[in-house]
């Protein structure tokens, strides 16, 4: 028997959750479904996201409410439309075997009408976020006062978010003897205040220590000089082959730019941050959760709410300015139960930093060594074997070509063939690794280095190794920066690390190639055609490379180039993110570092910082 039942779950709703595949409930589960079932306590619950929080409070809400009336009976409040639409789906599916259940998700950035329209058809839950719930209070289109049950998932995120004046007003039109649910992955005084403020006599639940992280988390630094920075993320990448994480940076244009780089030098990556349209968020997020990217490159505001399973490493290529938000970026891997690594990639005045976290995480970091350029093609090189061990084989297409492929390797024994198939990845890794330099910054010498690294980073920029191409093909012919990349570096048969900027127009677009490169652009793009038309490349009369403008954005669609240099594919290697980094980037429009036009979203109110 499915042990939910134990806790009280009815017959209906246990069979929809076992059909997602919940045999055993999670310790945030058995703990608090039946205090919550009871229906007459306020709850503060603090548990770090991942731990089950949604059907904690979902699978009670649909046990309580009455089905057979159409008005609403409970509001859940969550920071973000991502989290919002997850907990309502997740609801849906629990009640999948119910009849009558209607919830409605209500969050920005979407049509306000068909929200409405389905608030009018009926609803027992609500599912919201603060601003676009309020925006729909003051139009009077919504009637709480039959609201049983209010739930602040993500409190400490919500207020974080500055949505305490909005939750205020929010509440205000909900009956007082509602009852009150709050989780919270951290419970900062804020957060105590509100619970005070809202609630009575709450039964309090804490799964794990007060602020701890989640157990399954490993955490782990590593001291860099800054000017390495990017080459030490680059190859602790690499000798994760496996990996799927998200890398958090510590503002968009850092965050665009990172991504930007990663993906010139031929990895699976793209940027989620406040300055893409709701539209392209979702785009990424699609494609990160669908595996075609390895890498999300996010800030702190974007990947909030973000519910994938099976991260397996977040990555802090810059600390956060407050010390919860790394609890926050940790809790995106390790979820449902697995395992997950938390690393942090430092320079050593930021030692100090990593003992604050501690102190408030309640766990030691491991300090890590950045893996040797031999460590990481050993690792590649069984990665590789692995697949290869794995890989389906298409027995009936294979077929054919077995009688030539033997007859290629007839003098070969069993032996040398593995030998020459191990090698034809691993000379690469060995070509591109060979006198990598150890980027493990050297203890005594750091503050001054690490000073002198941030600057480099800088000024390396710009010079005039690049000419800026123009080609009469554009976003009208559906080619984003990455596709753009792809389709010059095939035509021209040059490798992807050779080009610069890219600028993306209407009906043309600008690239950069290395000057020694010109030449066999031009003449491998002779003939080619697009869709029927001519393709022309002319060196463009604006000359070498400027500051990057703040561009258009590429959208998405780019995947890991094959053949060329670097065993990313071509385009990659470890100085290839020093080019551009003087210059402005993004779609941010503003200058480097530049906060002024900073939304409400990216200005969170100041708790504990460092
Ligand atoms: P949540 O903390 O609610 O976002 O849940 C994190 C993930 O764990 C989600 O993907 C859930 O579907 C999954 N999950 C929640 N409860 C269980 C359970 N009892 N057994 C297996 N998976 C679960």
């Amino acid at each position: 028997m499915n042990p939910f039942i134990n806790l009280g779950i009815r017959h209906d709703i246990v069979n929809a959750i076992s059909e997602l595949g919940f045999e055993n409930p999670t310790p945030i589960q058995e703990q608090s479904i039946p205090v919550l079932l009871t229906g007459s306590n306020d709850f503060v619950g603090l548990a770090q996201t991942g731990t089950g929080k949604t059907a904690a409070f979902g699978l009670p809400l649909l046990e309580l409410l009455d089905f057979e009336e159409n008005h609403p009976q409970a509001l859940v409040l969550c920071p973000t439309r991502e989290l919002c639409l997850q907990i309502t789906n997740d609801i849906k599916n629990y009640a999948k075997h119910m009849n009558n259940v209607n919830v409605v998700a209500v969050y920005g950035g979407a049509s306000i009408q068909d929200q409405l329209r389905q608030i009018k058809r009926g609803v027992q839950i609500v599912v919201a976020t603060p601003g676009r719930m309020l925006d729909i209070i003051n139009r009077k289109a919504i009637n709480f006062s039959q609201v049983r049950f209010v739930v602040l998932d993500e409190a400490d995120e919500m207020l974080n978010m500055g949505f305490q004046e909005d939750i205020d007003s929010i509440l205000s039109t909900t009956p007082d003897e509602k009852k009150t649910w709050l989780f919270s992955a951290t419970m900062p005084s804020e957060v105590r205040r509100i619970a005070k403020k809202y609630m009575d006599n709450p039964f309090e639940l804490t799964m794990g220590e007060k602020n701890t992280g989640n157990v399954n988390i490993e955490h782990e630094y590593y001291v860099v000089r800054a000017r390495d920075k990017y080459a030490a993320f680059k190859r602790i990448v690499d000798n994760n082959p496996e990996i799927f994480g998200i890398v958090f940076c510590r503002t968009k244009i850092e965050t665009q730019e990172i991504a930007e780089s990663l993906i010139k030098d031929g990895y699976n990556a793209d940027a989620l941050h406040g300055d893409l349209s709701q539209q392209q968020r979702d785009k990424v997020m699609k494609r990160y959760r669908e595996r075609s990217l390895q890498l999300l490159i996010a800030t702190d505001v974007a990947a909030r709410g973000i519910d994938v399973n099976d991260v397996t490493h977040v990555i802090n290529y810059s600390l956060p300015d407050e010390i919860e938000n790394y609890t926050h970026r940790s809790g995106r891997t390790a979820r449902a139960g697995k395992m997950g690594v938390s690393i942090a990639i430092i320079n050593s005045k930021e030692l100090g930093k990593i003992r604050q976290i501690e102190r408030v995480i309640g766990k030691k970091f491991v300090k890590a060594e950045i893996p040797t350029g031999f460590d990481v093609c050993e690792k590649q090189l069984f990665a590789l074997i692995h697949k290869v061990h794995k890989v389906e084989v298409n027995e009936t297409q294979i077929e054919q070509y077995i009688p030539r492929i033997m007859d290629e390797f007839a003098e070969l024994s069993k032996e040398d063939v593995i030998k020459r198939f191990a090698s034809l990845e691993f000379n690469r890794f060995l070509d591109y690794y060979q006198n990598a330099p150890d980027l493990n910054a050297p203890a005594d010498d750091f503050r001054r280095d690490g000073e002198r690294g941030e600057r480099g980073m800088r000024d390396s920029g710009g010079k005039s190794e690049y000419t800026r191409l123009f080609i009469n093909l554009g976003s009208v012919d559906e080619f984003n920066r990455g596709d753009l990349l792809g389709y010059i570096c095939n035509n021209s048969k040059i490798s992807g690390r050779t080009v610069g900027k890219i600028d993306v127009k209407g009906v043309y677009s600008f690239f950069e190639v290395n000057n020694g490169d010109v030449e066999q652009v031009m003449n491998n793009f002779k003939g080619v055609e697009f869709k029927g038309r001519e393709v022309r490349i002319e060196v463009s009369g604006e000359g070498t490379s400027s500051p990057r403008s703040g561009g258009e954005r590429r959208e998405g669609g780019y995947q890991r180039r094959e053949g060329g240099g670097g065993y990313r594919g071509g385009g990659r290697r470890e100085g290839g993110f020093n080019r551009d980094r003087n210059s402005g980037g993004g779609n941010s429009g503003g200058g480097f570092r530049d906060f002024s036009g900073k939304t409400r979203e990216e200005r969170p109110e100041r708790r504990r910082r460092f």
